[in-house]
């Protein structure tokens, strides 16, 4: 049959060597390894390979979703039959299920303690809606700050220097004001007035939309409502303005249900005793810009650690060689002591060298990560490695142009320790 067809096939093996699925079963917990594997997984050593060879069929072998995503385009441009082997193995299977499940009994958990506050139940003959958008109201604000931001390259007239945004007021039918903040920084693409112009078209589209209780759920619950809701795609709005309305609403079923925000994500239950700590202390970490004398830098670092700040992250790569900035951290350092955690964020600002010399300097300084050292992303791990010191990655991220998620891969090493990166969670968030 198979020569037969007139059309190529292709043929997907899943070879874990045996009958695998028993491990994922009750019975492979509670029989011995010999019986099981005797009688239940009958493990067999058969090339798929030469079975393809003897039959005159194209074979191809991949053990990661890359590998697999290749093959599959390979196979479509051959033309001919053929097999796609996938390797696995039988406990690594079982293993990967086990978490699999493990994750979403938490999910399931989590959902049904938000849901079950809101008596859901009741409310499902209405197709779980809350209540109404009344109204949509926003004012700007703006703040004098008493330094520049450090996303700003621009000098900056001290006087000038503020910041700005929308606070959106969103109240409900019921009487219910939730509040939200739209505030572009001057690295994002949208302006204020680009951001002001969006939020005029989405009060109007917005007004009268029902709120449900998936709302509070988050993962891709957002995303759903503004398609099904609104009618609108949910990437031709600004991140941003994305932000404060998620914030707005949020805050707006809070106040329906006399909850706080926090609550309301992550509802206390009985057993969860961290929760109250938690809600109670927010850690953040505090930013220092590059200017200044070691000494004018470690003052600031110690009044923010006076101030409660348990890390602090430091900008370098603007001043004119990696020896002042690695003059700079030793000294902070030194005057903040061994607890307080330091990272710093280089922006990319550094050729391989420059980062190389500033990371030999400061190798004892107990440095969390080191951010975007190097100017050429293919260097990052080969810095990585001849470096030893921990990195963070924020620009690769951002600066990449499909789904972030996909480019992971490439950077699971040892040596790449956080992502910093908006873009990673949104995305995250978009595909859940
Ligand atoms: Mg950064």
């Amino acid at each position: 049959m198979f020569r037969t067809m007139q059309k190529p096939i292709l043929i997907l093996v899943i070879n874990n060597h045996g009958g695998a699925i028993f491990s994922l079963l009750p019975i492979a917990n509670r029989t011995e390894p010999r019986v099981l594997n005797q009688y239940f997984y009958t493990a067999h050593d058969i090339s798929i390979e030469k079975l393809c060879m003897a039959h005159g069929v194209k074979h191809l072998a991949v053990k990661t979703k890359t590998e697999l995503e290749d093959a599959l385009v390979t196979s479509k441009h051959l033309g001919t039959d053929c097999v796609i082997e996938v390797e696995s193995c039988i406990d690594e299977n079982a293993t990967f299920h086990s978490t699999l499940r493990k994750f979403a009994c938490q999910a399931v958990d989590h959902a049904s303690n938000i849901l079950s506050r809101f008596s859901v139940p009741d409310s499902i003959s209405c197709g779980l809606s809350i209540s109404k958008i009344h109204k949509l109201e926003y004012s700007l604000y703006r703040i004098q700050l008493c330094a520049p931001p450090t996303s700003s390259s621009v000098k900056h007239d001290r006087s000038k220097i503020y910041r700005e945004g929308f606070i959106l007021s969103l109240y409900l039918e019921d009487g219910s004001v939730g509040y939200g903040e739209v505030a572009p920084l001057e690295i994002h693409e949208e302006t204020l007035l680009d951001v002001e112009e969006q939020l005029r078209f989405l009060f109007h589209v917005m007004k009268g939309a029902n709120l449900t209780y998936s709302l509070p759920l988050l993962k891709g619950s957002f995303s759903s409502w503004i398609w099904k809701k609104l009618g609108i795609s949910v990437r031709s709005i600004f991140p941003s303005v994305r932000c404060g309305l998620e914030m707005a609403i949020l805050h707006a079923i809070a106040a329906r249900h006399n909850s706080s925000f926090l609550n309301i994500l992550y509802p206390k239950t009985e057993t969860d005793e961290g929760i109250s700590k938690r809600s109670s202390s927010v850690k953040i970490c505090a930013l220092i810009d590059s200017t200044g004398t070691p000494s004018e830098v470690a003052n600031i670092a110690i009044t923010l650690v006076e101030e409660g700040f348990t890390a602090i992250k430091l900008k370098v790569a603007r001043r004119a060689d990696p020896f002042q900035d690695a003059a700079v951290i030793q000294e902070v350092r030194k005057k903040v002591g061994p607890q307080i955690e330091l990272r710093v964020d280089a922006n990319r600002k550094w050729s391989y060298e420059e980062a190389l010399e500033f990371g030999s300097l400061v190798k004892n300084c107990d440095l969390q990560y080191i951010e975007e050292p190097v100017q050429v992303e293919d260097d990052i791990l080969k810095y990585c490695e001849e470096s030893g010191l921990p990195v963070a990655l924020d620009e690769t991220i951002d600066k990449f142009p499909g789904n972030p998620l996909k480019m992971l891969e490439k950077y699971a090493n040892p040596g790449i320790v956080a992502l910093v990166s908006g873009k990673i969670f949104n995305n995250l968030i978009s595909e859940a």
